[in-house]
């Protein structure tokens, strides 16, 4: 919406702009060169006429004329130049015109123009030059230009040259150059409210999707937890075979599996879409959760024939304020990621120290490590780095996604170091928020 009032409010600030910049221009040009016309002529050729018929025969009257008429040829925008004058009435009439005397439209010297407007009489009493119109008059409509001839020894306005253009046409030239920034406003608004629609789809389809994920995970979840249920019950009959014993294990394995991608997916649900994660924040000691989420993986480590090294926490109580659950899912899933992606006999490592106004907690393991070209994709959501993928270790590319939006929702930050091959350590950062 902001983009949209941008786009419209600097588009029709621009248009505006090139509109009275080319009709100031045009006109400015107009009036310019009636200007060079008036200061080409000599003050002292239009005193010795009469402002009659009679001029018709004089000399400096057919001079003027072919002059004017030299002009009007070369102008192809211009229609008229003539030269008017004053009556001591007041009343403004023609000295001589560009017209040739065979054309309708040709004015004999000394015929009235009844319809000047006051900028003719201005054009007098001032001796400044001006602009007038559009104005009709019986030839047309007209943008006229007017610039007087001074006479230099009495200082008196002895003619005035009028210049007229066609008023459409100036108009329609005005307009066709305002176009180009007008019709590219247009365009720009088109394109942001295109853009603008499909990325409100795009949202939309996105919310309907997790939610539809989100509601099936559900549904799957609590068969599942059965599933491990009966099979943890049946694993503990005295009378399985080997060949049984190892095959209840390796379902259990996968429903296992199963269970972490469908949380890692209910996970993610909660923290996408227009809804905002709500934290229930209360006062947490840190040590005491990265306790219990490692309690939470000490299965899956002894599987992988993993450790799990808690390093020497700071002493006395590292209390913050956050959200006990959401964190402990974090920590999981960074320490979950340890333990699967480690080579098996190897250690993972966690520390955790006071650093400023914030704690820090680090999570190092001896593992596959993160090809580099992938370091920047992996908290995006979706994303299983190649050397991951085949591994043969499963995994939904969710759980990173999920502890960076949790992270900065507590203000904090997460970002990793790793070599492929060598291992990787996690870095959690967490604002210690007094209460
Ligand atoms: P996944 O469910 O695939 O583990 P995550 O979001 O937790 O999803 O991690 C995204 C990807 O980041 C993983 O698929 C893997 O490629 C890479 N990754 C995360 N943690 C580690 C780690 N400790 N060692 C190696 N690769 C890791």
């Amino acid at each position: 919406m902001l983009l949209i009032a941008v786009i419209f409010i600097s588009g029709a600030t621009l248009t505006a702009y090139v509109y009275s910049f080319v009709n100031q221009t045009n006109l400015g040009a107009l009036s310019r060169g009636a200007q060079t016309i008036a200061s080409s002529i000599d003050a002292s050729e239009v005193a010795n006429l009469s402002g009659t018929e009679e001029d018709l025969n004089n000399p400096d009257y057919l001079t003027l004329k072919s002059k004017l008429q030299k002009i009007q040829r070369v102008e192809k925008d211009v229609r008229f130049v003539y030269l008017t004058g004053q009556t001591e009435t007041g009343e403004i009439f023609f000295f001589v015109d560009s017209e040739d005397p065979l054309s309708e439209d040709y004015s004999p010297p000394g015929q009235t123009y009844e319809e000047a407007d006051q900028s003719f009489i201005d054009a007098f009493t001032t001796g400044k030059p001006n602009i007038t119109g559009p104005t009709s008059d019986r030839w047309g409509t007209w943008i006229t230009a007017l610039a007087p001839i001074v006479d230099p020894e009495t200082n008196k306005v002895v003619s005035t040259v009028g210049v007229d253009i066609d008023a459409s046409g100036h108009q329609r030239y005005v307009l066709t150059n305002t176009m180009i920034p007008a019709l590219i406003t247009l365009l720009l608004l088109a394109l942001a409210i295109i853009g603008q629609r499909i990325s409100r789809h795009e949202q939309q389809m996105v919310e309907v999707k997790s939610e539809f994920v989100s509601i099936a995970s559900h549904e799957l979840r609590s068969p599942l937890n059965g599933i491990t249920w009966a099979l943890d019950n049946i694993s503990k009959a005295t009378n399985l075979t080997p060949p049984q014993t190892n095959m209840i294990a390796e379902v259990k394995t996968t429903a296992n599996n199963l269970l972490g991608n469908i949380n890692d997916i209910l996970n993610a649900s909660s923290v996408t879409g227009n809804r905002q994660t709500k934290l229930m924040l209360e006062e947490v000691d840190i040590a005491r959760l990265l306790k219990m989420a490692a309690e939470q993986q000490l299965l899956a480590a002894k599987e992988r024939g993993v450790e799990i090294v808690l390093e020497k926490f700071p002493v006395g109580s590292n209390v913050i304020k956050a959200d006990k659950e959401k964190l402990k899912r974090v920590f999981s899933n960074i320490l979950s990621n340890s333990i699967k992606y480690s080579n098996s006999n190897s250690s993972v490592e966690i520390a955790f120290q006071h650093i400023g106004d914030a704690y820090q907690i680090s999570f190092a393991d001896h593992g596959i490590g993160i090809p580099t070209k992938d370091q920047a994709k992996i908290f995006g959501g979706y994303y299983r780095a190649a050397n991951a993928q085949k591994s043969g270790v499963t995994g939904t590319g969710l759980g990173l996604y999920f502890a960076q939006k949790i992270v900065e929702l507590h203000g904090g930050k997460i970002w990793l170091k790793s070599d492929e091959g060598q291992g990787t350590t996690v870095f959690v950062q967490l604002p210690i928020i007094k209460s």
